[in-house]
């Protein structure tokens, strides 16, 4: 069963299309958290970040700078976050691959941010060892 996202790159479904190229599409969220809520994703189906090959990752990288550039001029934002679910751990609902980017306004409180927790360096070297290890293998 295709993902509702491979059904929009197909056009069985609708969508607001912002820019499209040979790899990757950009289109409105049909839920905005905030005006101008745009996705980019690729057009090839894959889940998450584990999963899809990086030359994708690349493509949606560059469409997505392309598109962040775009909101700035078009929608005079004041900024922008970008997030990439990966996992129903990680709030993902639809398994392929995409980025949102979410324009941003003074005092808008769109988002909160997480709340950080002072932690030992001794903690921090520990688990940084372990991602050099994982990155060796
Ligand atoms: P995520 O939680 O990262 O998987 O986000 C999925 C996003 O896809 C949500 O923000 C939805 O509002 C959005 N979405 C789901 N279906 C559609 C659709 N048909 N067209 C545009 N956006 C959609």
């Amino acid at each position: 069963m295709p993902s509702v996202f491979s059904r929009i790159v197909s056009g069985e479904l609708p969508s607001a299309k912002v820019y499209e190229d040979d790899e990757t599409l950009a289109f409105m969220d049909i839920n905005p958290a905030s005006r101008g809520h745009t996705l980019v994703i690729c057009k090839e189906e894959h889940p998450d970040i584990f999963s899809t090959p990086p030359h994708l990752i690349a493509a949606v990288a560059q469409t997505t700078q392309k598109v962040a550039l775009a909101l700035r001029d078009a929608l005079n934002i004041d900024g922008l976050n970008i997030i990439q679910n990966n996992g129903a751990a990680a709030g993902q609902v639809v398994f392929h691959y995409h980025v949102h980017l979410i324009p941003r306004w003074q005092g808008d409180h769109v988002l909160r941010s997480w709340t950080p927790h002072p932690t030992d360096p001794s903690e921090l070297q520990a688990i940084a060892e372990q991602i050099r290890a994982a990155l060796e293998d």
